[in-house]
């Protein structure tokens, strides 16, 4: 999508530090991170948000859950010390960028409940 960041970072038109990538998705670390270990993963194909979120991409949904984010906490040392999976929706949920992206938080304890 034109002027969305995460396409573009996607798209390797923009630059970002590249953790994980594949056919499906790709993971960054955070520019501004908010815990030592701070990655995103950015479906390749544009999703605005959960609320997007159409039949096919039931496998897009399962393959992040359940094979990327537990390799992404494995490769960062954070998968026996917790980690907290976030996807901010909306905005009270408090996105900012408007292509779906998962935040993997990690290396610090976190506080519960969230701000
Ligand atoms: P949201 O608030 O939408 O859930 O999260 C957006 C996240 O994207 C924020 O944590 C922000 O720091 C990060 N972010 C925004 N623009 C860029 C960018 O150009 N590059 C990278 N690596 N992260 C970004
Ligand atoms: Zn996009």
């Amino acid at each position: 999508m034109l002027d969305c960041i995460f396409c573009k970072i996607a798209n390797k038109e923009t630059k970002s530090t590249i953790v994980y990538e594949d056919d499906m998705v790709i993971a960054i670390r955070d520019l501004d991170p908010k815990a030592p270990e701070h990655v995103l993963i950015i479906p390749k194909k544009h999703i605005a948000s959960i609320n997007e979120f159409k039949a096919e991409d039931k496998d897009l949904a399962a393959h992040i859950l359940v094979d990327v984010v537990p390799k992404i906490a494995n490769d960062l040392k954070i998968a026996e010390s917790g980690y907290r999976v976030v996807i901010n929706t909306g905005e009270d949920g408090g996105q900012t960028v408007h292509h779906l992206h998962v935040h993997i938080l990690g290396g610090r304890s976190m506080t519960w409940p969230p701000g």
